[in-house]
């Protein structure tokens, strides 16, 4: 019988989950690296330098002083569920071996 490569794939444990992902500042920052891994681009005028404002962290572009935030055009955006329940979500939906009802996903995230 052949081996399905799928089942046999490395999966990330969840104390190593919670040693990468375990705090908004590392899920910010891992979201601001996948956003921009060359560096931030302002989605208005592609300048390149940058302030971050306030306990929102806003991304203020120096040359034309328009605001985004790493989760705008994105599934995070407009939603209030903290960064680290969003990952731990995702985790458990992704490291399921078959899939996960959302009613457990609700219970495991202590979410409605
Ligand atoms: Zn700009």
């Amino acid at each position: 019988m052949a081996r399905n490569a799928v089942q046999f794939q490395k999966g990330l444990s969840l104390s190593a989950f919670q040693a990468r992902y375990g705090t908004e500042e590392q899920c910010h920052a891992a979201l601001v690296a996948w956003r921009w891994p060359e560096g931030f681009a302002c989605p208005r005028c592609g300048g390149q330098r940058y302030a971050v404002c306030g306990p929102r962290k806003l991304f203020q572009c120096s040359a034309c002083r328009h605001q985004t935030s790493v989760r705008a055009g994105t599934v995070f955006q407009a939603s209030k569920l903290a960064a680290t329940q969003w990952f731990l979500g995702l985790f458990l939906l992704t490291q399921s071996k078959n899939d996960i009802a959302a009613l457990e996903l609700m219970r495991q995230l202590g979410v409605k």
